[in-house]
């Protein structure tokens, strides 16, 4: 499903973001990557979704090399990959349903399909409600699950999400966790990059952790 071999990633910069990494998450893992600020937990996600190209090494996500993908077919790859980031990245504008739904109309669905997945959408995070609000009218923990709505509304077999706790409480954070746990027994690839040690303890599940570039196993 996702796999990495010897990845490196310099930037223009020089700085050395990724040193030979190895990588393999099976279809329906689940993985947390720890690791300190700076350490390249976000380049490696980066990677996965197309938005850095590795320097050395081949990156493959659903089979394909993700590293020679150009245009509409890195487009294509994308609607399989949902991401969801530490500062939500909603458009303030719009709504919770618009917010949501703007995805799929990007991708050219119908009104009526749109509204199909919508709704179910909203409820798994617990938004139905909150529908028809903007963003500035929601907690951090809300738009955190509108973040994580807007991710999985085009049914992506594979989740990325970069510090996605990074700005909540603990109550939030748990809940944003749990969702992602209810994503991944449904059968969704989970990847999760935190430094928040608390969740990692809480949930049972795989660690590695990044330093300094390099990957190091915490947890089987
Ligand atoms: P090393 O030089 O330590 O073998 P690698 O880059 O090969 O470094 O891998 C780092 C560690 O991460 C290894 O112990 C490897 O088994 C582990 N690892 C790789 N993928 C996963 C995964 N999906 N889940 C848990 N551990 C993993
Ligand atoms: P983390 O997500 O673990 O905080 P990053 O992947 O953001 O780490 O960063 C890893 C290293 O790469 C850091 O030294 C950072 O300064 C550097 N870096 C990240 N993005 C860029 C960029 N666009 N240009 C130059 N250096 C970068």
């Amino acid at each position: 499903m996702v796999e990495l071999r010897g990845v490196t990633k310099t930037y223009s910069n020089q700085s050395l973001a990724l040193d030979g990494v190895n990588l393999k998450i099976k279809r329906k893992g689940f993985l947390f990557i720890t690791g300190p600020s700076g350490a390249g937990k976000s380049t490696l996600l980066k990677l996965l979704y197309g938005e850095e190209r590795a320097s050395l090494g081949e990156v493959r996500v659903h089979g394909i090399d993700v590293g020679k993908l150009r245009g509409d077919r890195l487009s294509q790859l994308r609607r399989r990959i949902g991401v969801v980031f530490q500062d939500y990245k909603l458009i303030p504008r719009k709504t919770v349903a618009e917010n949501v739904a703007f995805v799929l109309w990007a991708q050219g669905y119908s009104h009526q399909e749109v509204q199909r997945r919508l709704t179910p959408t909203l409820k798994m995070v617990g938004l139905a409600h909150k529908a028809d609000c903007f963003p500035t009218q929601l907690s951090g923990g809300e738009q955190q699950r509108v973040g994580l709505a807007r991710a999985i509304v085009g049914m992506p077999p594979l989740l990325l999400a970069d510090e996605p706790t990074g700005n909540l409480d603990p109550d939030n954070a748990l809940q944003v966790m749990k969702i992602f746990q209810k994503l991944n027994s449904f059968g969704i690839t989970v990847i999760v990059t935190t430094h928040d040690d608390r969740l990692v303890r809480m949930a049972d599940r795989p660690v590695v952790q990044i330093r300094d570039g390099k990957l190091h196993q915490v947890r089987r």
